[in-house]
Order: C-alpha cells, then sequence, then structure tokens
C-alpha cells in the first residue's frame, strides 16, 4: 500500500507580480517544496512565462512534483493563497503620496481581479508600503480582516534575530524578540519582552560580555536600515522577504498556529488607532489569523505603537483609495 506524504491537502498559491520579490518566493516555495501548485500572473505575460520556464527547469531536483505555470486572474479561484508582490517603483519627480496613490490603485485592481475569479482563500500582500496597501487590499476585497494579511514587521523581525544572533553567537532560532509597527521608519522594537532562549534579554546583557545595553540602539538602527543599505548596494532586497513570505505560507498552509508579526487589523487587541493595519503578533493557521497576540507592553513601547498608528492613519487620511 502506498502511503501519502502530502500532509497539506491544499496547496495552491498564486503569485501575483513576478519582479524579484515575487520569484525569490516562488524560488524559496520550489525549493522548499510548500506547495503543490503554483500561479504566476503578471501584467507583463512574457515575463510570467520566462519565470515559469525556469522554475520548471529546476523540478528535477525539487523536494516534490508541482505544476508552476504563467496563469490569468481566473487561476486565482481554487488558489488557496493569493500573495501580492505586485508594484511600481518612485519615478524622478513623483511625491510619496502620488507614488501611494498609484500603488493604490494597482492594488485595488488586482484585487477587484482576484475575487473576480470567485477566489475564496487568504490574500497576503508584501507591496509597499505594506501596512497602507493591505488595508486598501482588505477594504477592497470584502473579505473578514482574517483572510486579508500583510508581511508587516515579519521581515524586520527576522532581521533583528539575525542581528542579535551574530551579537551573542547563539543560534537565530533561540532568539525570540518582535519588531512591530509600521514596517517602516516608525517600527520598534518590543525590547522588554526579548528573550534568549528561556532567559530574558536584559538578564542575558548583565552576564556576557559580548553585548550591552547601549549595543540595543545600534541593532534597532541597523535592522531599521537594513533595506536602504541593501537597496544602496544592490537596488532591490527580495531573498529575505522570499522566504519570509514561505514561512508565512507553510503556517497557513499546514495549519501550524505559528506566531508571526505581521500587518493585521488591529480590532481593538491594542489600545492604539482600531481597524487600521499594523504589525502585530499574530497566530497563523489555516483560518488566517486566528487571533492577535496580546504583549504587554511597556510605556515607551506603548507610545511608540501609538506613534507608529498614528502615522499609518494619517497617510491613509491623506490619500484617496
Ligand atoms: P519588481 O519591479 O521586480 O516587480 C514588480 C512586478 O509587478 C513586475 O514584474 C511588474 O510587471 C508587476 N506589476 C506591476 N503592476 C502590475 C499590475 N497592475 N498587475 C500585475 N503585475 C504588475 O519589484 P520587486 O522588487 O519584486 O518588489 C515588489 C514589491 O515588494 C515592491 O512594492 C517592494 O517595495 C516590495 N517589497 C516588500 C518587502 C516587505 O518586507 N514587505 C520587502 C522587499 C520588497
Amino acid at each position: 500500500m502506498l502511503i501519502s506524504c502530502d500532509t497539506n491537502t491544499k496547496s495552491k498559491v498564486a503569485i501575483i507580480g513576478a519582479g524579484m520579490v515575487g520569484m525569490s518566493y516562488a524560488y524559496s516555495l520550489l525549493n522548499q517544496g510548500t506547495v503543490k501548485e503554483i500561479v504566476l500572473i503578471d501584467i507583463n505575460k512574457e515575463r510570467a512565462e520566462g519565470e515559469a520556464m525556469d522554475l520548471n527547469h529546476g523540478l528535477s531536483f525539487a523536494p516534490r512534483k508541482m505544476k508552476i505555470y504563467a496563469g490569468e486572474y481566473s487561476d486565482c479561484k481554487d488558489a488557496d493563497i493569493a500573495v501580492i508582490t505586485a508594484g511600481v517603483s518612485q519615478k524622478d519627480g513623483e511625491t510619496r503620496i502620488d507614488l501611494l496613490n498609484k500603488n493604490a490603485a494597482i492594488m485595488k485592481n488586482v484585487v477587484g481581479e482576484v475575487m473576480k475569479s470567485s477566489f475564496h482563500g487568504i490574500i497576503l500582500v508584501a507591496s509597499n508600503p505594506v501596512d497602507i496597501l493591505t488595508y486598501v487590499c482588505w477594504k477592497a476585497s470584502g473579505l473578514p480582516p482574517s483572510k486579508v494579511i500583510g508581511s508587516g514587521t515579519s521581515l524586520d523581525t527576522a532581521r533583528l534575530r539575525f542581528e542579535i544572533a551574530q551579537k551573542i553567537n547563539i543560534s537565530v532560532k533561540n532568539i525570540h524578540a518582535y519588531i512591530m509597527g509600521e514596517h517602516g521608519d516608525s517600527e520598534f522594537v518590543c525590547w522588554s519582552k526579548a528573550f534568549i532562549g528561556v532567559k530574558p534579554l536584559g538578564d542575558v546583557i548583565e552576564t556576557l560580555k559580548e553585548i550591552e545595553f547601549k549595543d540595543l540602539e545600534e541593532i534597532y538602527n541597523s535592522v531599521k536600515n537594513s533595506a536602504y543599505e541593501i537597496i544602496k548596494r544592490k537596488k532591490a532586497s527580495y531573498y529575505g522577504i522570499g522566504m519570509t513570505l514561505v514561512s508565512i505560507t507553510s503556517a497557513i498552509l499546514n495549519n501550524e498556529n505559528k506566531i508571526i508579526p505581521i500587518s493585521v487589523c488591529n480590532g481593538g487587541t491594542y489600545d492604539t488607532v482600531k481597524d487600521l493595519y499594523i504589525g502585530l503578533p499574530a497566530v497563523l493557521n489555516e483560518d488566517g489569523v486566528h487571533h492577535v497576540v496580546k504583549i504587554k507592553l511597556d510605556n515607551k513601547e506603548q507610545e511608540q505603537l501609538n506613534y507608529s498608528a498614528t502615522t499609518l492613519k494619517e497617510i491613509l487620511d491623506q490619500m484617496d483609495y
């Protein structure tokens, strides 16, 4: 008798935006064998076709059989997750708000097409500014907030864990710390709840010579500026976010109940602006967001969260969406 090793029977992903981020995600899905089917959708159909051909040539070495193809929005109808990585970058002379309105218009169009296909899965947004565009996506989709999420501060958190791990020479897997708030300049570290294994980071700092309290600000700045530093050197960042999106995907498809700081609708778990998408830790499973995890923030962190939420709200208030 043949015993199937496939635990996740649900596993089709539609990627909208076959650019650097979309394809780094697709390549990581292929290497990790996370899904059974990937459809690539892009306004530039030839690009999506070329990418699908290239990925298919790696199938001989992949951990499982997969169906990978360039498709149409109608192919979203039976997708479990639609991942939106489409976007345009800033042109010379264009203001940030012009760019925001342009990307919001793209988002509304993309979501409209996805929903027209009778899609009934979960939408995951990575396009920037991710908190704003996830909100636009939620409004345009008509889906409940548990089914629309953004990558939020998940990549920033992975960067934070890497920086701390490097500093103290402990496995990144034993670093438990979150970046919260906007995926952007107003994000903050919830230092009061940072742990190394089961030890509070503060206790570790008191016993290790490799790290001092004054290093925390440097670590935060390095994380916050890492996108700028990468873009300065190679124009865009994509591998880190590609792998982060895979981790979110497997939490959903494998019903993992995994805690990830994603862009999620604050329905009131945190005492700050409500009905706004912002980076908060949430339990993810096959239903999408099971619940937002309430962390007791200290006074400074609460102020930082309020500042971040107000910043996002002010941007939304200036936009036409
Ligand atoms: P890219 O330019 O390489 O790819 C964007 C793709 O979107 C292109 O293939 C383009 O043809 C496609 N596209 C544009 N308009 C479209 C539309 N209307 N419908 C379908 N496809 C469309 O850009 P990239 O480097 O892949 O970045 C994509 C997005 O991801 C950007 O917004 C970027 O800022 C963001 N990003 C997010 C994170 C994060 O942590 N959330 C990290 C890195 C990048």
